[in-house]
């Protein structure tokens, strides 16, 4: 079998890393490319480069943002003394789309997993008890996700902030168990969050 133009094959190499995306698709992101204008490709590449000079994470929220600290850490409107805590990004995203939640967040960038060796120490643990202690917090919505580790962890963070008398929140059960919030649907989402229980 003819063997792909090495400058092809790294490429597919690299689209292969990307979440979701198998050799096949690679191949055909790889095709459409070579298709367009030099332009496009510019532009493309140009914007990939952009990427991490101009979004970094919010110093109270560890959220991605372009501007410090984030719009919704900024937000007087919002409620600051609210503070969902999810463990990645596009689960604030997930949230914000219900429109039916208006505190602040708090991404932790993972969840605790013994088998992949992350600790609380691994993740944004020790910045929210800061942030907790600092800004008179009222209560603490865990929005992990239903499965064995996001319950774990939400379990883990309940126990060390149940000494801190604030009020500590769980996402309603209309999530089903074992799924994800960030590709939950709106009116799920909304729900589960109306219906979140007292986990002290
Ligand atoms: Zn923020």
């Amino acid at each position: 079998m003819a063997r792909l133009p090495e400058t092809i094959q790294n490429l597919i190499e690299e689209f292969n890393k990307l979440p979701g995306i198998g050799p096949k698709t690679s191949e055909r992101f790889i095709f459409y490319l070579l298709k367009q204008p030099t332009e496009e490709l510019d532009k493309l590449a140009e914007r990939i480069k952009r990427l991490k000079e101009k979004i970094t994470t919010c110093p109270v929220c560890y959220n991605f943002t372009d501007t410090v600290p984030c719009p919704i850490c900024s937000d007087s409107k919002r409620d600051q003394k609210t503070i969902c805590v999810v463990s990645e990004s596009p689960d604030v995203i997930a949230i914000e789309k219900t429109s039916k939640y208006q505190g602040s967040y708090h991404v932790l960038g993972g969840v605790i997993n013994q088998i992949e060796g992350i600790g609380p120490e691994q993740l944004k643990i020790k910045e929210l008890v800061n942030r907790i202690q600092k800004n008179g917090i009222k209560e603490i919505i865990l929005a992990t996700n239903p499965d064995l580790e996001g319950e774990s962890t939400a379990l883990y963070l309940a126990r060390l902030l149940k000494p801190m008398k604030i009020r500590i929140t769980r996402i309603g059960r209309g999530l089903p168990m074992g799924s994800n919030i960030e590709y939950a649907d709106e009116v799920t989402l909304a729900n589960a969050l109306a219906g979140r229980g007292e986990m002290n």
